[in-house]
Parts: C-alpha cells; sequence; structure tokens
C-alpha cells in the first residue's frame, strides 16, 4: 500500500512532472483560455513541495488534505479551486487509513470526481477535466487487482479522455468564450489530469 511517506514521494514527483510539462499547458491555454494553465499548477505543486518539506502529515489522507488547503490557497483561476476540491474529497474518502491501496484509490478517484463536478458543473463533453477523469474513474472500477494496476488503467483512460476533448467545443470554462473556436485544441486541464494520473501511476509501478 502507499503510505503518507508513499504518497508525499508521489506528489514531489508530481510536481517534477508539472515543472516538465509547464511551457506545454501554458501553450494549450494559450490556444483557448488565458495562458495560465501550466504556471498555475507550476506555482501549485511548488507550494506542496514547500508544504511537505516543512512537515509530512501522519497519514495519506492527512498529506492529500495538505496538499488541498496548499492548492485552494495558492492557486487562482479554475483549476486551483477545482483540483484542491478533488484532493479535498479524496482525502475525506480515504479518511485515517494507514496506508492507500487499491480500493481506496478508487474511492478517492470516485471522490475527486464527485468535488470537481460539484465544484464545478461540468459534464462530460463540455471539453474540462471531467473528460479525463470520469474514464480514468470508470477504468479504475474496473480494474480488480493492486494499486499499480488500478492507477495504471485509471492514467491510460484519462490519456484517452483528454484527446478526446480535442474536437470538442468547450461549455464550461473560459474556452466556452471562444464558442465553436475552441475546437480542435486539446483542453489544458484535461491534459494536466491525464499528466497528473500517469505520474501517480509510474510512481505506484
Ligand atoms: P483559468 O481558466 O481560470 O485561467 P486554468 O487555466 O488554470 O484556470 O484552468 C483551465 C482549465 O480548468 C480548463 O482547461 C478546464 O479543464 C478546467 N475547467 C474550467 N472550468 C471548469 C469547470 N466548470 N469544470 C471543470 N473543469 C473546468
Ligand atoms: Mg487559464
Ligand atoms: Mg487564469
Amino acid at each position: 500500500g502507499c503510505t503518507a511517506e508513499d504518497l508525499a514521494a508521489a506528489l514531489r514527483s508530481a510536481a517534477v512532472v508539472v515543472r516538465e510539462h509547464r511551457d506545454e499547458l501554458v501553450e494549450l491555454d494559450r490556444a483557448i483560455g488565458d495562458g495560465d494553465h501550466g504556471e498555475n499548477l507550476r506555482r501549485g505543486f511548488d507550494a506542496i513541495v514547500t508544504a511537505l518539506d516543512a512537515a509530512t502529515p501522519p497519514t495519506p489522507g492527512a498529506v492529500l488534505k495538505l496538499a488541498a488547503t496548499t492548492l485552494i490557497s495558492k492557486v487562482g483561476g479554475a483549476a486551483g479551486p477545482l483540483y484542491g476540491t478533488a484532493l479535498l474529497r479524496a482525502s475525506t474518502a480515504v479518511g485515517d487509513a494507514a496506508e492507500i491501496g487499491p480500493a481506496e484509490a478508487v474511492a478517492a478517484l470516485e471522490a475527486a470526481l464527485g468535488g470537481v463536478v460539484a465544484r464545478g458543473k461540468a459534464e462530460p463533453g463540455d471539453k474540462t477535466m471531467v473528460d479525463a477523469l470520469t474514464p480514468a474513474v470508470a477504468a479504475a472500477t474496473a480494474v480488480d487487482g493492486s494499486l499499480a494496476e488500478v492507477l495504471a488503467a485509471a492514467a491510460r483512460a484519462a490519456d484517452a479522455g483528454a484527446e478526446s476533448t480535442v474536437p470538442l467545443v468547450a461549455r464550461k470554462g473560459r474556452a466556452s468564450y471562444l464558442g465553436e473556436r475552441s475546437a480542435g485544441h486539446l483542453d489544458p486541464g484535461a491534459r494536466s489530469t491525464a499528466l497528473l494520473l500517469a505520474s501517480l501511476a509510474a510512481t505506484a509501478a
């Protein structure tokens, strides 16, 4: 299973991945938004690393809560509160378990999706991170296997889900202001969701 220390290490790895893809996410957001998504996430995940440097919380749930409150307080715009709410719900879902196994991971992913939808009111097909997270939850739920297998399935489905946003017309967020002109571009938040799940899957493998 994944302990608090393991999860902290996974979030540090995710911060590296966010840094590596910062410019890519900025470019995606420049095409259909305001060009800050990569920098928003870079700032947020670097702040998570700083918070973890100060002290690693005792349980995985407490690590998720620290990451959530950090994103909510440090990242403006749409993605900070959305990812923050996702992690806060995930934290509640795992409770005070000492380790995250496959069952806790599925519960956390379901709760994260519920949080994003509760906060942002997007449906599948609206060209948002929901288009990556919804198939990820479905795929994770269908796996009867290890934590690594659950996360690998979620990551693969998220990547396909993100790619599926390219032809869509945005109905939520800044990209929706473009109307039909938002079609033909990958949604930055769906891309970052796929990247984050791929990072978690790679860490668990
Ligand atoms: P902002 O649009 O405020 O600049 P970001 O650029 O950081 O914030 O994040 C944009 C991403 O947030 C979009 O690509 C989309 O995936 C996601 N997003 C925006 N609005 C919503 C919403 N209502 N529900 C779900 N996701 C959303
Ligand atoms: Mg933006
Ligand atoms: Mg912005």
